[in-house]
């Protein structure tokens, strides 16, 4: 940069840079603000069987609406928390906040069998994670099966004996471990094979290609093939096609994740959603003749 500007050695950041940094910690400290006082909230995306419909459970996701700057989307909020040191803090609040909620589906008799939470590869290197998770499901009093901790391999390589170890830990309580994004990291089979996983997530970009890309049927073909011979679920994200969704039921994909099942939703929005699936699933999906 400072090169560009023609010999100008003082001007090591262009004001645009200077603008972009200046507005990341403004929205860092924001976020902090809106962390504390609660303005972060959950929305929840159900998971279902391709073959039969039964509702496998729900991921839940983090949404930010800011009043000055509006819907912040997390693929931006983030990296910034992680960046501002706020990833654990979120990650925390994530986990209360979502056994708090399934503490509250169960009492209400709503058919979710587990809620999957989203956890930065950062907060798997804190050795107080498992420790506090154990005390989130003691506080809310939900079984720990009830609970699914999501890992990204992208950024896990930098210390994986730890998160080897942390993820071992969670195992231990009872709590699920899925590999989020599958195929889009390094070393993955390694990683499928030392980490004590119970579910994979195949990488939107994976289903998306299906029916139109030889490759994709390929890779997501092999993934389920893998998952299974390791005793792992598969679930398949971004279905948006009933062309996927068949092709997903025909590979032997057992659990599919998508705009077509239905987008994320609130909170309170959930038992309806469940009492409609439960009375309609059968006719709506029904890719195979009923057996
Ligand atoms: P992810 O965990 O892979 O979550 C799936 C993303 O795909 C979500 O985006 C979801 O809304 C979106 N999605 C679901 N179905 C479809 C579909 O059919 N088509 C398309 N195009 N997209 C679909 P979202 O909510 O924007 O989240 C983006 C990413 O941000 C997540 O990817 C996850 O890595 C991260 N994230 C979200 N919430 C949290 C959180 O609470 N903690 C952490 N650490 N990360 C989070
Ligand atoms: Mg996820
Ligand atoms: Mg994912
Ligand atoms: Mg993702």
């Amino acid at each position: 940069r400072a090169r560009d500007a023609g010999g100008n050695c003082y001007r090591f950041f262009s004001p645009a840079m200077n603008q972009r940094a200046h507005d990341r910690v403004i929205l860092s400290s924001v976020l902090g603000t809106a962390l504390a006082s609660d303005r972060l909230r959950l929305v929840y995306q159900p998971q279902v069987s391709p073959h039969t419909g039964a509702i496998h459970g729900v991921e839940a996701l983090a949404r930010w609406r800011d009043p000055v700057r509006g819907d912040i989307s997390p693929m931006r909020f983030i990296p910034l928390a992680e960046e501002a040191g706020l990833i654990q803090a979120l990650g925390e609040w994530a986990l209360r906040k979502a056994c708090g909620q399934m503490a509250q589906w169960m009492a209400d008799g709503i058919g979710i069998p587990s809620v999957s939470v989203n956890l930065s590869a950062r907060h798997f290197r804190e050795p107080g994670l498992p420790a506090m998770i154990g005390a989130i499901l003691q506080e809310t009093g939900i079984p720990p099966d009830r609970l699914m901790v999501e890992m990204t391999e992208s950024t896990m390589i930098a210390d994986l004996d730890s998160t080897i170890q942390a993820a071992r830990a969670i195992r231990a309580l009872g709590v699920g471990l899925s590999m989020d994004d599958f195929g889009t990291g390094f070393s993955t089979l390694a990683n499928l094979v030392n980490l004590p996983l119970n579910e994979v997530k195949i990488d939107r970009s994976f289903v998306d290609g299906l029916g139109r890309v030889d490759e994709s049927r390929l890779i997501v073909n092999a993934v389920i093939g893998i998952g299974r011979n390791l005793g792992m679920s598969i679930v398949a994200e971004g279905v948006e096609t009933k062309e996927q969704l068949a092709l997903l039921d025909e590979l032997g994909c057992p659990v599919v994740q998508g705009f077509l099942i239905s987008h994320p939703l609130e909170a309170e929005r959930l038992p309806e959603w469940v009492h409609t699936w439960q009375q309609s699933y059968s006719t709506a999906l029904a890719p195979l003749p009923a057996a």
